[in-house]
This record gives structure tokens, C-alpha cells and sequence, in this order.
């Protein structure tokens, strides 16, 4: 099985990666854009709504300073990406246009997904662009972004704003057409994979950590961005973009490998929870909690072995098994002091502990998300109990 035809998707999210857009020596490549502006069109003329998500801010703005290949200093790439970034939006703005398409461009800074409040704000502007037949060009707002508060990459971005919209399809264009047993470029025994059921640990182990000159992404941040995407109902397809047309070339039936959606997606809430890219903490638990958990429990402070991280009420914290592997995620009813005062003891020892009322649960099953991998993956640790 290939790739099904994307006539079936009815919101499509596509991410471009830089190297694609933006040729160091000659800028822009407006035959490509131009090219992948008619797929749009003609995507949309089906009746599928897309949303673009372009990187290239920093190396057109490196292109059109004339900054060379040296390594830029973060100031360095803010303004690369403030000069970068009003072209690019231009470009796309010209080239979609030529195809009858209103655009509108949206910068995003790591905290309009992040935080719940800026998440619903994020996503009644980008709705209300989809509804007014505007195909909403994202971007991270490179400008003010920082190490500690960036994204990074654009492929777990665009997993973000896919599944913060709903999108039922993710597309990847990148130099690599697919998902490879092994890296190809280091491994000329790699298989290519045309169809992924699940991202489990033995598929990320098929990701090196290689990216090009261009790009920050690599196959690690696309099999992250695949976890999200799944988890929440959105399958993903990562292509090669090189050519032109891009999007027509997966129709065709050119190499791509297709990750499927989870059978049983998280929704709604639970889809901000899953997503969220940094957890401010990690809770191991034991496996009478991880059969607690799939079964649709709430994590109880008596199952948690370990806890490390400094994360106030409310964070997302990450929940582990044993030997270390992601099975859940959670907004903690604890701060990180608390929680190691209180892990591994009953619910009635907890308020002499603490010296006030406690709630019974660490994490609530409400605030809390079982992973795609981790249902599968656990489902030996639920006799445990
Ligand atoms: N946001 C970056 C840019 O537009 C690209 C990040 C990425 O390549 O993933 O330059």
C-alpha cells in the first residue's frame, strides 16, 4: 500500500521546510513555490481546506543580508528572520494569489500552543481565516524567539497546529522522501517503510539524528511530530518536496511513507494535553499504577516512584514506566515539592504529610492522556496489579 489519495482529507495542514523555498546562493525558488501554490489550488478547489506551514524566514533573510553560511549569533538570526519573514509572507501571499487564494499570515511563538488560554486564541484567529477562505501561512516568530522558549523546529510546530485545528492530514515535505530502516545517506542497506501502523520505540530507533545544512528538523523531529499528530486522530505523510508539485506527486503515487492515526484519538482538551512539547516534569510510576492508568484511572500519588523536575499545579508532566519509557501525560494537581513529599504514600496518609486537605489523585483521569505507543507498548505491565 502506498500513500491513499489526499482527495479524501478535508483539512490539510502542509509543512515546507526551508531548503525547499530558499536556495542560498539564489534566494527564493519562486518555480517551486509557484508550483506548490497550484497543488494548493487545486486541493482547495476539492473542497479540502489547507493550511501552510513555511519555514525559511531565517535563510531567505540570511540570502537577502548577505550573511554567507557562517554561524549567526541569536540576534543575528532574529534579524535574518524579521528580514526573512516579510518576504517569505510576500511570496506566498503573490503565489497563492495567483491561484485565486487569499492568504493570511500567523507568527507563533511557543506559548500560543503551549498555554491553554493563547491555545484557544490561536486557534478562533486561524478558524475564522479558514471560514473567510484565506489560507493561513504559519510560522514561528523566529524574531523574538529564544533557545528556551522556541519550538525549534517547524515539523513539531505544524504537528501542533495540526492537531490544535483538527486537520486530518499532516504533510512533511522535506529532501528526504520517507521513513528508512536506518538513515539512507549513512546506510546503503536502509529499507524504505511506505506504510507506519504506529510509532513504536523500534521506529524512532530508525531515525538518525541528521538534518541538513538548512533545516533543524531531521527524522527525529518528524517521528515527534508523527506521535502527536496520530495520537490526535491526524495521520501523517512525509514526501520529499524536491520536485515540483509536490503534493500532485504523492497522487501520483510517488514515494512517501504514511503514518496512520490512532485508532482511538484523544480529543478535544485531552489533544492540548497530549501535544504539548516540553513536559515540565517526569513522574515514574510502578506497574500497578501503569494497569491503573490503562484502564482508565487516575494516577494516585501511592503508584509513583520517582519524580524529578521543578513543575508548579498545573504543569504538564510527563508519566514513565520503570525502565523509562513515556506511557502518559498529565496536568499534576501537586508542584514538584509536594509531589516528593507525598509519592508512594496512601491517600489517607497524605494530609498529615502535607498539613492541608489534599486532592486523592496526582494526576486526575480527566487531565490525563494515555500515548498512542505507551496503550500497545504496556499492555504487559497491566497484570501487575
Ligand atoms: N522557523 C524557521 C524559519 O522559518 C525554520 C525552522 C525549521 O526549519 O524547522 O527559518
Amino acid at each position: 500500500m502506498s500513500v491513499q489519495s489526499l482527495k479524501k482529507y478535508r483539512r490539510i495542514t502542509v509543512k515546507i521546510g526551508s531548503a525547499l523555498l530558499v536556495d542560498r546562493t539564489t534566494g527564493l525558488k519562486r518555480e517551486w513555490l509557484a508550483s506548490l501554490a497550484q497543488d494548493v489550488g487545486t486541493l482547495a478547489a476539492g473542497g479540502a481546506e489547507v493550511l501552510v506551514v513555511s519555514s525559511g524566514a531565517i535563510a531567505l533573510g540570511r540570502t537577502i543580508l548577505g550573511l554567507g553560511k557562517r554561524a549567526l549569533k541569536l540576534e543575528e538570526s532574529q534579524a535574518a528572520a524579521a528580514v526573512g519573514q516579510i518576504a517569505l509572507a510576500g511570496a506566498w501571499s503573490d503565489a497563492l494569489g495567483g491561484h485565486g487564494l487569499k492568504s493570511g499570515q500567523i507568527l507563533l511563538t511557543l506559548g500560543d500552543t503551549e498555554e491553554r488560554r493563547r491555545y484557544l486564541n490561536a486557534r478562533a484567529t486561524i478558524s475564522t481565516l479558514l471560514k473567510m477562505k484565506a489560507v493561513p501561512v504559519i510560522n514561528e516568530n523566529d524574531t523574538v524567539a529564544t533557545s528556551e522558549i522556541r519550538y525549534g523546529d517547524n515539523d513539531r510546530l505544524a504537528a501542533r497546529v495540526a492537531t490544535m485545528m483538527g486537520a486530518d492530514l499532516l504533510v512533511l515535505l522535506s529532501d528526504i522522501d520517507g521513513l528508512y530502516t536506518a538513515p539512507p545517506a549513512r546506510d546503503p542497506n536502509a529499507q524504505f517503510i511506505p506504510v507506519v501502523e504506529r510509532i513504536t520505540p523500534d521506529i524512532e530507533a530508525m531515525a538518525g539524528a541528521a538534518a541538513s545544512e538548512l533545516s533543524r528538523g531531521g527524522m527525529r523531529t518528524k517521528l515527534d511530530a508523527g506521535k502527536i499528530a496520530n495520537a490526535a486522530g491526524t495521520a501523517m505523510v512525509i514526501t520529499a518536496g524536491t520536485r515540483l508539485s509536490p503534493l500532485m506527486a504523492i497522487e501520483r503515487g510517488e514515494r512517501a511513507t504514511f503514518f496512520k492515526p490512532s485508532p482511538t484519538p484523544v480529543k478535544g482538551y485531552k489533544t492540548w494535553i497530549a501535544g504539548q512539547l516540553e513536559p515540565a516534569g517526569r513522574l515514574t510510576v510502578d506497574a500497578g499504577a501503569i494497569g491503573a492508568l490503562m484502564s482508565g484511572k487516575s494516577l494516585l500519588p501511592a503508584g509513583v516512584k520517582l519524580v524529578s523536575g521543578n513543575f508548579a499545579r498545573g504543569d504538564t508532566v510527563a508519566i514513565l514506566s520503570p525502565e523509562g519509557r513515556e506511557i502518559a501525560r498529565g496536568l499534576v494537581a501537586y508542584d514538584a515539592a509536594d509531589a516528593v513529599r507525598i509519592a508512594g504514600l496512601k491517600t489517607a496518609e497524605i494530609e498529615t504529610v502535607l498539613g492541608y486537605e489534599a486532592r486523592s489523585a496526582m494526576i486526575h483521569r480527566d487531565d490525563l492522556v494515555v500515548s498512542h505507543a505507551g496503550v500497545q507498548g504496556g499492555a504487559g505491565a497491566q497484570g501487575g496489579e
